[in-house]
């Protein structure tokens, strides 16, 4: 019989876990699938990691994997499909809205043979006008400037099949967009469509900062053409300046209106240097990308694993027979 696992990172979602694994079950059990649920605590301070060990004593499906400090989300996911076991790994967020009933319908998917089964959110309830728009912004400029697709509204809840989870855990960068990688990894894929809900309780934890990371990793992650863009600029500063050569010698050899030129050279020297540091800034951008991933720091450490004893105890048995 086939196996899934459901993968879910959370970060101070004490209010979320407990419906949010309620419904989870009784979806998945309509399924009829043998699964494991596994949550990775992304460094929470609330309330999670306690009711999380709880629900890990009482139903042997859970597992918990608490990582030593706050990882951000993509690295927690990541650490979830590391130790994800499953025939077709799910994952997706705890609260709630990436919605438990369309686990069928993604498991379905998969039965009919396709690898790769990715939600794309067509809309979000009681989402500011300010992250809607910010968001749409991001997939264009992201489309535009590299040569993946990656769909407007792509979300971190899909299910991927054990193939593309072994090939994704060879892919070792530490800023990570994973949608970016997913996408470019090819495989049988369908997209399905689903408005998200409001979260059930607690606020967002991505704050505008966050946000920003993420898209500055997605960006630089999959263009080079910031770079480029920077050479352009030079470019062009530079043919600009050689006009207003042309227009000096002009002045001075052929008319009389030849005026101690202050004014120019003050304009051109503040568009050289603002050229240059923009120019400088990118580059700097990249650089700082390129020394995180020479250090070879793990991506993440864990503190605790979490398991109802009953698992551990065959565990154990397994490993004196
Ligand atoms: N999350 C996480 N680490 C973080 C931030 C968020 O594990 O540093 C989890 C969070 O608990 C939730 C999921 O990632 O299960 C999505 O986060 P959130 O709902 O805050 O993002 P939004 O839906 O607002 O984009
Ligand atoms: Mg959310």
């Amino acid at each position: 019989m086939k196996y899934i696992s459901i993968v879910v990172p959370v970060y101070n979602e004490q209010e979320n876990v407990s419906v949010f694994y309620q419904e989870v079950c009784k979806h998945m059990e309509a399924t009829g699938y043998p699964f494991e649920l596994i949550f990775v605590d992304d460094g929470s301070t609330d309330e999670t990691t306690f009711i999380l060990n709880k629900l890990t004593q009482q139903d042997t499906r859970v597992c918990a994997i608490i990582l030593a400090r706050n990882f951000g989300h993509q690295v927690a996911l990541t650490c979830g499909l590391d130790h994800a076991r499953g025939d077709a790994v799910i994952t997706m967020d705890g609260d709630m809205q990436h919605p438990p009933a369309m686990l069928p319908l993604l498991i379905n998917k998969w039965e009919n043979g396709f690898e790769v089964v990715q939600t794309i959110r067509k809309d979000t309830q009681g989402v500011s006008w300010f992250k809607g728009f910010t968001s749409r912004m991001f997939y264009r400029t992201i489309n535009a400037m590299s040569d993946i697709d990656m769909a407007e509204g792509g979300s971190d809840f899909r299910l991927l099949d054990r193939k593309v989870v072994d090939t994704f855990k060879n892919f070792k960068e530490k800023a990570r967009f994973i949608r970016g990688i997913i996408g470019a990894m090819g495989y049988r894929r369908i997209q399905i469509e689903f408005v998200a809900p409001q979260r059930f309780a607690g606020k967002s934890k991505f704050s505008l900062k966050k946000m920003l990371n993420f898209a500055l990793d997605g960006i630089t992650a999959y263009s080079k053409l910031p770079l480029r863009l920077a050479f352009y600029m030079g470019l062009l500063s530079g043919l600009l300046s050689l006009l207003l050569t042309v227009d000096v010698i002009y002045t001075k050899l052929f008319t009389t209106e030849a005026v101690p030129g202050w004014a120019t050279i003050a304009a051109s020297v503040l568009l050289l240097g603002g050229l240059q540091l923009v120019g400088l800034g990118i580059i700097g951008e990249y650089i700082g990308r390129i020394f995180e991933e020479v250090k070879e720091r793990p991506l993440y450490w864990v503190s605790d694993e979490l398991k109802s004893s009953v698992e551990v105890r065959t565990k154990k048995q397994e490993t004196v027979a």
